[in-house]
């Protein structure tokens, strides 16, 4: 890669709550800016321009419009890198995937449906090429940072897949469930240092599965927590259910 790799962010659909936390830096932006060229950003400039070495992407893709410029975007870059759990996973937007999409429209947009295209949603991998991710919703600045560091000096970042709750025992911290919460910190890939649970809070799951996450027994044990099949489902379902139900990942 250059020596200042030109750097384009875009956003599809979500909250813009990743995108936001990378404004947030502060200190850590003018250091960003001083390794790379920043050539788009809707956020914060007006450039538009026809190729980039790293695009980050925040949101899921949930139009016709949306397909359309990811192949663009993928098209441009040479490094595509997907930020947070709409893009990453279709996040909490792929709810909707769970019911017909014309019901979705329906509900949505009443008479005016025909008006908004509405698609399932979809994490950005089922439909192109992504290099890396960065998971959490929102994304965190430290992993964003991580990222990028390694991205700038040509290194492979480093992409743990064991559950929470490793690093939430690294930590210390008392198990949520000894409070009577219910936790998914067994089945979630961490990265976060376990960030819910060491604020006593429990985790809902916001990463994603782990590669071979055993669903079965997650369910088990949060039935056996008071919850009942189908609130436990529903549970898991609210960042996983493309990976979860196979619409799409
Ligand atoms: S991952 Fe969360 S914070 Fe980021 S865009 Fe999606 S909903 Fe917003
Ligand atoms: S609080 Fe959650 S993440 Fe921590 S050990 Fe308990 S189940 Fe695992
Ligand atoms: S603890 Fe769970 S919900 Fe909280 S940030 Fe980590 S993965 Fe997301």
């Amino acid at each position: 890669m250059a020596n200042k790799p030109r750097v384009a962010i875009f956003d599809f659909t979500g909250c813009e709550g990743c995108e936001l936390n990378k404004l947030n830096f502060e200190n850590e932006l003018l250091d960003i800016l001083a390794h790379v060229d920043i050539v788009e950003w809707r956020e914060a400039m007006d450039d538009r321009v026809d190729e980039y070495d790293i695009a980050f992407v925040e949101g899921s893709l949930s139009t016709p419009d949306c397909i359309e410029r990811i192949h663009e975007v993928r098209r441009k870059c040479k490094v595509l890198v997907s930020l947070g759990s709409c893009a990453t996973l279709g996040g909490i937007n792929a709810m909707k995937n769970i019911q017909p999409i014309e019901e979705v429209r329906e509900e949505g947009y009443g008479e005016d449906k025909y008006l908004f295209p509405t698609l399932p949603a979809l994490p950005l991998s089922a439909v192109v090429k992504v290099d890396y991710e960065v998971r959490g919703c929102p994304m965190t600045q430290i992993e964003f940072l991580k990222l990028f560091t390694a991205l700038v000096r040509g290194q492979e970042p480093v992409k743990p897949d064991y559950a929470v709750c490793v690093e939430c025992k690294l930590k210390e911290n008392e198990c949520v469930y000894e409070k009577g919460m219910i936790c998914l910190g067994p089945v979630t890939v961490a990265g976060c240092d376990a960030h819910c649970p060491s604020f006593g809070q429990y985790c809902t799951g916001c990463r994603g599965l782990v590669t071979d996450a055993n669903i079965a027994g997650m369910e088990e044990i949060l039935v056996k927590h008071g919850l009942s099949v189908d609130e436990a489902r529903k549970r898991l379902q609210l960042y996983n259910v493309n990976q979860l139900e196979g619409v799409q990942r």
